[in-house]
């Protein structure tokens, strides 16, 4: 197979792998010819320093001795298979850095022959790259699970980013994906060994990315695990992707989650992220999931009454960020400018940046309630409950 044929299938390979949130996917014009890129490998990035950044996406291999039953490079799969040299994958993706095409790497692969000489691979493209080639550039490496302790050491001095990915918030989910991975010893010891090694490395961040909808899992399942992660494993950022059933796997029957799942966990995680909200904070229904018809922070501004109307003009920045409507940078305005002046009207507000369709049912502005919550509260208390920070089973 020659270099072009193994890109189009290593890098078509390699689409199951999350390095950006769905509402950074375009969408429209999926059938367009020009300008798509996903398919030849080019995925967009943002860097630790929160610059955007095309990547050239890619797998080393996509044999897999491996069987996770929901994965298109499963072992028992009958699919075309290829895998590039260390020496060929270094050698075209700096042809394509040279033409531009692309500002950094995303590397990933099956597992080859076994865990160790697999990374050993991955680790020697990466050497390739930063000692014959001298890239200095973006590098993201997805750190196999059950790699040794000197692989993750490795890999984390030569990436900018390296990721492992859950794909399910427990063990006992796990168990419904894969017969060949084992929770403890290789997601959790590998993350562990991830968080222990980054210590020395300041500039570099770590990643995770869970499968949504294919192990009867809750939201509350992949946030309670997700809280671990940031709080206790240093990560930096979980990426949800929803699970889509791949022909001729054992998974195949299983119906596809819809895409908003995916689209509250990302509103949910940032509303721990960015808006100061705790876990236990977090509406579910009765299931332990999140309403689909309604982002977090609306669900639970409607589930608390008595926390609202806030008067615009006196509420703390972590009041204002419990406001629909409101987010981190038009509260921090509001706290800045009212040092000076009073808000007085709606226009003022809406000047600033904040959502006045969507906040006012929770406002007061200088004194005066523009709208009235009732009615645009769908929601009764006993459809949701609260979560304890790490749920009920653990
Ligand atoms: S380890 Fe599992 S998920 Fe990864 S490529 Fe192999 S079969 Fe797929």
């Amino acid at each position: 197979m020659d270099k072009l044929a193994k890109l189009a299938l290593l890098g078509e390979s390699a689409k199951y792998d999350v390095c950006a949130s769905s509402s950074a996917t375009p969408k429209r014009f999926q059938n367009a010819e020009i300008g798509r890129t996903a398919p030849s490998g080019v995925c967009h990035s943002f860097t630790p320093d929160g610059r955007c950044v095309s990547l050239f996406k890619v797998l080393l291999s996509n044999q897999c001795e491996k069987d996770c039953l929901y994965c298109p490079n499963r072992s028992a799969r009958d699919v075309p298979r290829s895998s590039f040299t260390p020496e060929e994958l270094a050698g075209l993706f700096m042809e394509f850095y040279r033409r531009n095409y692309v500002e950094g790497l995303f590397l990933s692969s099956g597992v080859r022959h076994s865990t160790g000489r697999t990374m050993q691979e991955l680790l020697e493209t990466l050497e390739i790259l930063r000692t014959r080639h001298r890239f200095g550039g973006y590098i993201h490496l997805k750190i196999l699970p059950g790699a040794g302790e000197a692989e993750v050491e490795r890999a984390i001095a030569l990436s900018n980013r390296v990721s492992l990915n859950m794909e399910a918030p427990t063990a006992t989910h796990l168990a419904r994906l894969s017969r060949t991975k084992n929770f403890a010893a290789e997601i959790m010891g590998g993350l562990s060994r991830i968080h222990r090694h980054l210590r020395d490395q300041p500039g570099v961040s770590h990643s995770t990315q869970f499968i949504v909808g294919a192990a009867q899992e809750s939201d509350r399942d992949i946030l309670d695990s997700t809280l671990r992660l940031y709080s206790s494993y240093g990560l930096k950022r979980a990426y949800f992707s929803t699970f889509q059933p791949v022909p001729g796997t054992p998974l195949d029957s299983i119906a596809g989650s819809p895409l908003v799942r995916e689209h509250r966990l990302y509103q949910a995680d940032f509303l721990y992220r960015y808006y100061g909200f705790q876990m236990a904070e977090i509406p579910y229904n009765s299931a332990g999931n999140l309403d689909l018809d309604k982002d977090p922070k609306q669900a639970f501004a409607e589930l608390h009454p008595e926390r609202f109307p806030l008067e615009i003009n006196r509420a703390s920045l972590l009041e204002l960020l419990r406001v629909p409507g409101i987010g981190p940078r038009s509260a921090k305005k509001i706290v800045w400018l009212r040092r000076e002046n009073r808000f007085r009207s709606v226009e003022d507000l809406a000047r600033i940046g904040v959502v006045t369709k969507r906040a006012l049912p929770f406002i007061l502005v200088a004194g005066k309630k523009y709208s009235s919550m009732l009615g645009q509260a769908g929601l009764s208390r006993s459809n949701y409950s609260q979560s304890s920070l790490w749920g009920d089973d653990a």
